[in-house]
């Protein structure tokens, strides 16, 4: 038995051990996790995104301190309140050594990028940032797992297989290894990794859910020089477009000054992904370009739709896909010889040069290369033949499952957050849905 059971340690889940153990230090709190404690996990394959700290142990570290960006919370709170919640949670980031460069929004380079954009077709949301960088988000969650170690119980290389409810209630969650763990409030944070999982709950559980949109799209590669204006002066520019054919919306995404490209291992498919350390530069700057998918009736499985295109790079590319943008452009695949020519020298070595035109659909394709000649009239350079596009991005955003305010389900003592809940996208919002599941437990057990 134990007063409250959360499903899965990314930052979601172990917020809300936190704040709950912080408040309530006599409360009997069990983590459940399928992958390994954090000293245990390596940074290949499926363990990037699975055991303590989640998908965040990996992560860039980018902690985005903005109501706009990275999930949905401002639909459930008032803005105001979330901002409180964002800056809360980042002042517990930033409490640590380690806690990186924050970049504020500097209101003359604000105005003068936007008037940059406009006039090449794009908006630009800028954004508050804090920097901690791979190396340092991967010791600040540590360090979380050291300090909740001693005030709550964690069962790791365990998988939460039910979710069991009686009579409208929730009654507790039985795992992977046939033992069940009563207990009168489940908090659910699985993750991304965790969505299809989640969906499957949702429904045996009777949750309304409506699906997310995909986003399907490139990582983007080239000299850090290209966009350094930019990334000097607000670290990550985010840039919307609305594309002239299809009137799609196309977005950069997760920019990584002097970063590195690296493979996503999501189980079944590998995509790409990116990020960067504090203390380490490479030569380069990357970024995804990510088009909105959003599908109407009678089609209602956009991450069927996103991983059965991820599963065609795969295939062609037995894992990530890599192309000149000069050889996209003329209708041709990169060889190993083409690449070997480019000037952009690639951060992910076990990508294979191909051919992303078999993979990406047309509109997908059409969308990405009118942004990158609109984002060439900015940092001049993005257009280049050697700029080097990785494939695919895919960001699969679970089922939204229907929340209230306090991101309790209609299954009385359910609560459903993070990533896995299809609410949040980033490490923040993440944070801060696990800060208010446990403050609504906190109400309710009082
Ligand atoms: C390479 C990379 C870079 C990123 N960089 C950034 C960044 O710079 N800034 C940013 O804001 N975001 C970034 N993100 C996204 C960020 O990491 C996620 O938004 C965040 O971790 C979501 O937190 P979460 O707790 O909801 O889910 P997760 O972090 O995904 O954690 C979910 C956990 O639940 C476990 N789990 C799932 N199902 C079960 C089950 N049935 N039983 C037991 N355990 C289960 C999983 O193993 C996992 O550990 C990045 C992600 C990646 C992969």
């Amino acid at each position: 038995m134990a007063d409250v059971v959360i499903i899965g340690a990314g930052p979601a889940g172990i917020f809300a051990a936190r704040e709950l153990s912080m408040r309530s230090p006599g409360l009997d709190i069990v983590i459940v996790e399928q992958g390994k404690d954090i000293d245990e996990r390596s940074r290949t394959g499926r363990e990037m995104v699975v055991g303590w700290g989640g998908a965040g142990a990996y992560s860039d570290g980018k902690l985005t301190i903005s109501t706009d960006v990275g999930g949905h919370l401002s639909c459930l709170l008032p803005e105001e309140d979330l901002l409180a919640l964002l800056e809360e949670v980042d002042a517990v980031y930033a409490s640590y050594e380690t806690s990186g460069k924050v970049f504020s929004i500097d209101p003359d380079n604000a105005a003068a990028i936007s008037a940059q954009a406009r006039l090449a077709g794009l908006v630009y949301v800028p954004t508050k940032v804090r920097h901690i960088g791979t190396e340092n988000c991967y010791t600040i969650l540590k360090n979380l797992r050291e300090v909740l170690g001693g005030k709550i119980r964690v069962i790791f290389n365990t998988r939460a297989v039910d979710i069991v409810a009686k009579d409208g209630k929730v009654t507790g969650v039985c795992l992977e290894d046939g033992t069940c763990i009563d207990a009168p409030f489940v908090i659910a944070s699985p993750g991304r990794v965790g969505s299809s999982w989640m969906s499957s709950q949702a429904k045996k559980l009777g949750l309304d859910t409506h699906p997310n949109p995909v986003d399907l799209g490139v990582r983007v590669e080239l000299p850090a020089v290209v966009m350094k204006d930019l990334t000097d002066k607000a670290y990550e520019t985010k840039f919307i477009y609305y594309s002239k054919t299809f009137d799609d919306r196309v977005r950069t995404f997760c920019m990584n000054p002097y970063g590195e490209v690296v493979r996503e291992n999501l189980g079944d498919i590998i995509t790409v992904n990116g990020h960067s350390w504090a203390n380490k530069r490479t030569e380069n700057t990357n970024f995804a370009l990510l088009v909105s998918a959003d599908f109407t009736e009678p089609f209602d499985d956009p991450i069927g739709y996103g991983e059965a295109v991820a599963t065609m790079a795969n295939m062609l590319g037995k894992g990530v896909i890599v192309q000149r943008l000069g050889d996209l452009l003329t209708g041709r695949r990169t060889t190993a010889s083409r690449l070997l020519k480019c000037s952009t020298y690639p951060t992910l070595k076990e990508a294979t040069p191909g051919d992303l035109s078999y993979c990406l659909p047309y509109r997908i394709l059409t969308d990405l290369i009118e942004m990158l000649s609109c984002l060439d009239k900015i940092a001049p350079g993005v257009n280049s033949a050697h700029t080097l596009l990785y494939g695919v991005e895919v960001k699969f955003y679970s089922n939204r499952i229907r929340l209230d305010g306090d991101l309790s389900t209609q299954v009385d003592g359910l609560y459903v957050i993070g990533d896995g809940a299809g609410i949040t996208r980033g490490l923040m919002q993440a944070s801060c849905s696990g800060i208010m599941a446990a403050r609504s437990i906190l109400k309710r057990s009082s």
